[in-house]
């Protein structure tokens, strides 16, 4: 007899509680070997007035069981409230997100009946680490921020995802045309990683037109990997084009925890009705159960779940009076998958998957390389915060401190506009000017202490530094990019 297995459930908010029962009755119905720990978070928790939304009882269950099957919670408006999500996603280490999207054609209606296309997330790293900072009155940042491991350890799981479930293509998308560093890193580490995989087939798209393509022949696509917030948008409007949000389930795989629901929300507006569609969450559900090493039940409860699907027995948001047999409540449908477990899909494919304690994924961290490179200053980009239209009389300024280190460019929102920015330039000026200081031109190495006086210098005479980045060579290399017109 198998033991079962202790899983955190949260059963969320608006129509989570809903879709959360429906969801579990069918596991139980199904035989699955698990043992729920019911955990609050979401806005109950917000309201005790815990701003990060989960409490230390949850995270305890979720630490102790290491599987987490969350219904969508409400991110209260405002008021400093952290997203669950995204503090689950980045306390829990879970960078991968995985999201399989595919139509269900002829059932649930689909411009595009052959897609089956799994978007695979960067999870933690990019635009989402959260650093912003506001500089001058006019201006503010976000850092997006790529580490070679997190690029390489995301890639790796694609890969590896891919060939867990026979996936022939794998398609990287960024924006490297533009962000050669950081995306740079993201393409160059793919093509890396590709060559360890010679049995797939493997493209690089810029983002842009990547994104389009998806839109509108998802059925050339099979496997996309790509950073976190190209992923976000690509992988809604993936799902979107599916047929249905409410279908798609979505797992989020870390070293050592994972967490699985749909990919939609708290869906206020229908909560409460006994309305809602259970099948996304669901659909998480079964990724959850091939990754506790359930694969048969797994299989049990997709193939009764395709084959109510096909036998037209629809929920409010999938309903057609041409598609459709009959319109269920969230409770009819989920009784409807119970009455059909252990049948087939006779239409859709019946789905079957490996069994065996995944180790593959697991490995995936022993690959990932830590780099050691020599690393040698070569001066800074000092940013000031000044409000002038004077760029001449600002630079002469400048160049006048006779400080350690050289005046190489003054550059404004990224456009160089000292020394000979062009007479024909028509753009506006804004208080925010970066000042690139080296040794020499070329890059020769410098000290921090040189930096530091040149800073100094500049504080002295009055400049408003808001910030300081130094420029690096790495084994000799520019590690930062020129300006457009250096
Ligand atoms: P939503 O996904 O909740 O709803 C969008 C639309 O889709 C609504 O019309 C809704 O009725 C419908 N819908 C969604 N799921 C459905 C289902 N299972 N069955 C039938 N119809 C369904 O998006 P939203 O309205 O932008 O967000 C509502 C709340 O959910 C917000 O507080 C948001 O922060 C939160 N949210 C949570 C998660 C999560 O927990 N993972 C994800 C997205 C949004």
């Amino acid at each position: 007899m198998t033991n079962n297995v202790p899983i955190t459930v949260a059963r969320g908010d608006g129509i989570g509680p809903e879709i959360m029962d429906a969801t579990l009755r069918i596991l139980e119905a199904a035989g699955a070997h698990i043992e729920p720990e019911f955990i609050d978070v979401g806005e109950k928790v917000y309201l005790d007035g815990n701003t990060t939304g989960v409490s230390t009882q949850a995270w305890q269950s979720i630490k102790r069981t290491k599987v987490l099957l969350k219904a969508p919670i409400t991110t209260p408006q405002g008021g400093g409230f952290k997203s669950v999500n995204v503090t689950m996603r980045k306390t829990l280490g879970l960078y991968a997100n995985v999201r399989p999207c595919r139509a269900y054609h002829p059932f649930v209606f689909s411009h595009f009946p052959d897609m089956d296309v799994v978007i695979v997330r960067e999870n933690e790293e990019g635009l989402y680490a959260g650093i912003e900072h506001k500089q001058t009155a006019n201006s503010c940042q976000t850092l997006k921020l790529f580490t070679h491991q997190g690029c390489e350890r995301i890639i790796r799981y694609a890969f590896e995802y891919a060939k867990k479930f026979n996936r022939r293509k794998i398609t990287c998308m960024s924006k490297d045309n533009i962000m050669k560093m950081t995306d740079g890193m993201f393409h160059k580490i793919f093509k890396q990683v590709a060559e360890e995989y010679p049995g797939f087939h493997t493209e690089h798209l810029i983002v842009d037109i990547g994104s389009a393509l998806l839109a509108t022949r998802p059925e050339r696509f099979d496997v996309v990997v790509t950073p976190n917030l190209y992923g976000d948008i690509i992988s809604d409007v993936t799902a979107q084009i599916t047929g249905s949000v409410g279908l798609a389930g979505s797992a989020n795989i870390g070293r050592t925890t994972a967490m699985f629901e749909a990919i939609h929300g708290s869906a206020p507006d229908i909560a409460g009705k006994n309305i809602a569609n259970p099948s996304g969450l669901l659909n998480g559900a079964v990724q959850l159960l091939i990754h506790i090493d359930q694969s048969d039940v797994a299989a049990k409860v997709e193939n009764a779940w395709l084959k109510t699907i096909e036998d037209g027995m629809h929920t409010a948001d999938i309903f057609s009076e041409q598609r459709s047999i009959r319109k269920l409540s969230t409770k009819e449908f989920a009784d409807a998958v119970i009455e059909r477990l252990g049948e087939k899909p006779t239409q859709f494919h019946a789905v079957s998957f490996q069994s065996g304690v995944d180790t593959t994924f697991k490995s995936i961290h022993d690959k990932v390389a830590t780099l050691t490179t020599k690393k040698e200053i070569v001066g800074a980009d000092i940013f000031i915060d000044a409000l002038t239209d004077d760029v001449n009389a600002l630079c002469s300024k400048l160049s006048e401190l006779n400080g350690p280190l050289k005046l190489i460019a003054v550059t404004n929102r990224g456009l160089k506009v000292w020394p000979n920015h062009s007479e024909a330039a028509e753009f506006f000026l804004s208080d925010h000017w970066c000042c690139r200081f080296q040794a020499t031109d070329d890059f020769a190495p410098t000290t921090q202490e040189k930096v530091l006086e040149q800073i100094t210098l500049m504080y002295q005479a009055a400049f408003d530094v808001i910030k300081i980045e130094n420029l690096y060579t790495f084994d000799g290399e520019r590690g930062f990019s020129l300006a457009q017109g250096q």
